[in-house]
């Protein structure tokens, strides 16, 4: 099979294409490989040098680490809708392995809380927990699985012409948002959840970016019923999601090009005609489809006439870029047996049980206590990381960061940002450290290598403007309003990917699949199902 190639080795790319993919995350990808298996020609524009998106791995030494794949839900339980969509864009290439019966630890002070797979074994295990709190944790996990009832045809109004959408809202969205436009903070409050209970049950908030104060009820909902049934890595390293989906794109014909910037979207007689690169080549198709976000989209890709026809700023108003993040990447000369690395996630709090408080506190005084310390293990989730780093292990210790605190840096090249923010960045490595050795003392002294990721690197990398984990943020509003969907206001343009579902491997994936369903004017899902 062709490798992918680089846009600047070979620049000549022909008009000859059926559809035009800006970015090459899960979204975009699976997308095109949905394409590709109807017949189409499909040409995956990547700017970074490296394709997939956050799917993308990155080399040190003698190590490689994953930037935002940690554990995926479902996608290891066979039938399911997300393990199908999977199996359908790789035709089976792909495999995953599970993290065992224990996903997600939270660790408050000295407390800690598991958070077991399985419907029952969870609710069983919070009550063992919470045995005062019964009735609310029945409560909660019934509401959980209402949103989840209410989804796909929330999403599936996403896929339809803003017309026929708003004539089908009631019906397609109504159920979803009686919780959708409620923050989780108050939902939970009133199926009588104490706040103990709160903290513990949105443990998981690091997931999708906000405080149970902040986050729509929704978007917590299906985050916890996407991890309900356990958690699974992909064997080989997350780099493998893309590898199994790129002969898909190939085998019709279709590429990936790496180091492939788009500056603009060319626009002729109000439609989407092409797009323009960095160098100033024009490539033509009939569909130009957009997986480089919403702001990215309509704020620096679209001519600025065309913005302002579209009065695109009134209608990103209410949209915030989600919360951005610090991630110290470190690497160890033992295996992660040896080391008693565990494959469940740890999510590291202040002893108080206030997220909201915590993260307000931080915001203003980032010398206080970290608000959170999401810590993975990736290479003991890995069956596959001692063939290929063998006598090594990796961990990935993940906080908020907010892109302020490094705007004064933005301008500058990467590694080349002088010893203030190196200051900045080790001040925050030493604290992600003191909480991983408070962990797993037996660290203290093995560790060989550690950088910290700053909120510009997303930016630089990924091309997110506020360095934003997670696109668009997961807040009521988001859910509420109707302007990012599928078919964006201009012909022949269309956005994929997470900013038209949810954040999340599985949401931008589903991204991909609505936006296939509305280009080839079928139900993919149905079509996964059936395949
Ligand atoms: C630190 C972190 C941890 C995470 N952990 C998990 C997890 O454990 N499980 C999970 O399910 N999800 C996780 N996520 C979320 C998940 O990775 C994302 O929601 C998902 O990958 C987004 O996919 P996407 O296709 O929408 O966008 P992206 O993956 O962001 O892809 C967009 C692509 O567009 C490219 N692009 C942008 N502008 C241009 C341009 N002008 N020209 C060409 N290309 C362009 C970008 O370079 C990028 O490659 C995590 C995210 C982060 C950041």
């Amino acid at each position: 099979m062709k490798k992918i190639l680089s846009y600047k080795q070979r620049p000549q790319i022909t008009s000859s294409y059926d559809a035009i993919v800006i970015g090459s995350g899960i979204g975009g990808m699976s997308l095109a490989a949905c394409l590709s298996k109807a017949g189409k020609r499909v040409l995956v524009l990547e700017r970074h040098y490296t394709p997939g998106g956050f799917t993308h791995v990155f080399k040190r030494k003698h190590y490689e680490w994953d930037v935002g794949v940690h554990y995926v839900g479902d996608v290891h339980r066979e039938g399911k809708l997300l393990n199908r969509m999977f199996h359908y864009i790789t035709d089976g290439r792909l495999e995953w392995a599970e993290m065992g019966e224990v996903y997600d630890r939270m660790v408050f002070g000295e407390e800690v809380y598991d958070f077991v797979k399985g419907r029952e074994a969870f609710a069983e295990q919070m009550k063992s927990y919470f045995p005062e709190e019964a009735h609310a944790i029945d409560a909660y996990m019934q509401a959980i699985y209402q949103v989840q009832r209410a989804t796909k045809p929330y999403f599936l109004e996403k896929a339809m012409s803003p017309g026929l959408g708003w004539v089908m809202s009631p019906l397609l969205r109504n159920k979803m948002m009686k919780y959708a436009a409620r923050t989780t903070l108050s939902v939970l409050q009133e199926l009588g959840c104490s706040p103990r209970l709160i903290a513990v049950l949105t443990g998981q908030f690091g997931d999708y970016g906000l405080p149970p104060g902040q986050s729509s009820f929704a978007m917590h909902a299906m985050l916890a019923k996407h991890y309900m049934n356990g958690g699974a890595y992909p064997v080989g390293g997350s780099s493998s999601i893309f590898d199994s989906i790129l002969p898909s794109i190939q085998q019709a014909g279709g590429q990936v090009y790496t180091r492939a910037e788009v500056s603009q979207i060319l626009i002729e007689k109000g439609r989407a005609v092409g797009v323009r690169m960095q160098d100033g080549q024009e490539i033509y198709a009939p569909k130009i489809i957009s997986n480089a976000g919403a702001f990215n989209t309509y704020l620096n890709l679209l001519p600025e006439a065309c913005k302002q026809k579209l009065n695109v700023d009134q209608h990103l108003t209410s949209y915030e870029p989600s919360a951005s993040h610090a991630c110290l990447y470190i690497g160890c000369r033992q295996p992660a047996s040896a080391l008693q690395l565990p494959k469940a996630n740890y999510w590291v709090y202040p002893d108080n049980y206030d997220h909201d408080l915590n993260v307000a506190r931080y915001l203003q005084k980032p010398e206080g206590e970290l608000p959170l310390a999401y810590i993975s293990f990736p290479s003991a989730k890995d069956p596959d990381w001692e063939n290929r780093y063998p006598n090594t292990s990796t961990i990935q210790v993940i906080t908020l960061a907010p892109y302020h605190w490094f705007a004064p840096w933005e301008h500058q090249k990467w590694k080349k940002r002088g010893s203030e923010y190196e200051a900045l960045k080790e001040g925050l490595s030493e604290k992600m450290l003191q909480i991983l050795f408070r962990l797993h003392p037996n660290l203290n002294g093995h560790i060989d290598y550690h950088e910290l990721s700053s909120p510009l690197s997303t930016r630089h990398f990924s091309n997110y403007p506020q360095g934003e984990i997670y696109g668009v943020s997961h807040t009521p509003q988001r859910f509420k309003n109707r302007f990012l969907r599928v078919k964006t206001p201009i012909p022949n343009l269309y956005l994929t990917g997470q900013d038209v579902v949810t954040a999340g491997i599985g949401g931008a994936l589903f991204g991909g699949m609505l936006t296939a369903s509305t280009l080839l004017k079928k139900n993919m899902l149905k079509v996964v199902y059936e395949s």
